[in-house]
């Protein structure tokens, strides 16, 4: 075995649930009405990441941050569960249809005070943002969206986070095809040229970590 890398299987999956997850209720059930009702349901983060993000952000303290894809609301509840009572997160999603159960869950969960839900498209939401002066005000940011526009989010946000402030993007090895480079859709290869991007930024200090399909981090300097 490398000791590199763990290639997870089912069974040591299975073990991290059973051994870390402390998944509340509301965001299990969350969870299972996705995976029940949409077919877009791998679009979700698992429960793991999930738990990673809430982890990262009591770690920065994080009070005010950006969501660029919100999807059913998996990753901004668990956001919503950990800022403080004062925090705030400002959403993006172009889909009507996909956040109206966010919304149904963020208001069961007695949250949905702390969430601003923008449909539009994110670039143009974050643009007014910068433009409303909200420059360098954001804790942190978590774009999991359209794959092929993660570079303009990823300009935008960075004006947006305070230095010390936290850029989470997910997808980033992409079921590992953008370490093929046979592949060459548009989103292998926006995505490829994001990562080789933040891997030189000296704007960002960044990980590229193996949770999920791969999350970059990348700390604004
Ligand atoms: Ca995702």
């Amino acid at each position: 075995m490398s000791n590199e890398f763990l290639a997870l299987t089912e069974q040591i999956y299975a073990y991290m649930l059973n051994n870390s997850l402390r998944e509340p209720d509301v965001l299990r059930r969350l969870r299972e009405e996705t995976e029940a009702t949409n077919p877009h349901a791998i679009m979700a983060i698992s429960p793991v990441q999930g738990q990673f993000m809430m982890l990262l952000l009591k770690l920065i303290s994080a009070k005010k941050t950006l969501e660029i894809g919100v999807f059913t609301g998996y990753s901004s509840l668990c956001t919503a569960l950990t800022i403080p009572a004062d925090g705030h997160i400002y959403a993006c999603d172009v889909s009507e249809e996909w956040t109206s159960v966010a919304r149904r869950y963020w208001a069961e969960a007695g949250v949905a005070d702390k969430i601003t839900l923008k449909l539009a498209p994110a670039n143009e939401t974050l643009d007014a943002l910068l433009a409303d002066g909200h420059a360098g005000t954001f804790d942190f940011a978590f774009i999991d969206a359209d794959k092929s526009n993660y570079d303009g989010y990823y300009e935008r946000a960075l004006k947006l986070v305070r230095k010390g402030g936290l850029l989470v993007f997910d997808n980033m090895l992409w079921y590992g095809k953008v370490a093929d480079e046979t592949v060459v859709d548009a989103d292998t290869v926006a995505l490829r040229a994001l990562n080789a991007k933040l891997h030189q930024d000296d704007r960002v200090f960044t990980s590229l970590i193996g949770v999920g399909d791969g999350m970059h981090l990348a700390i604004k300097q």
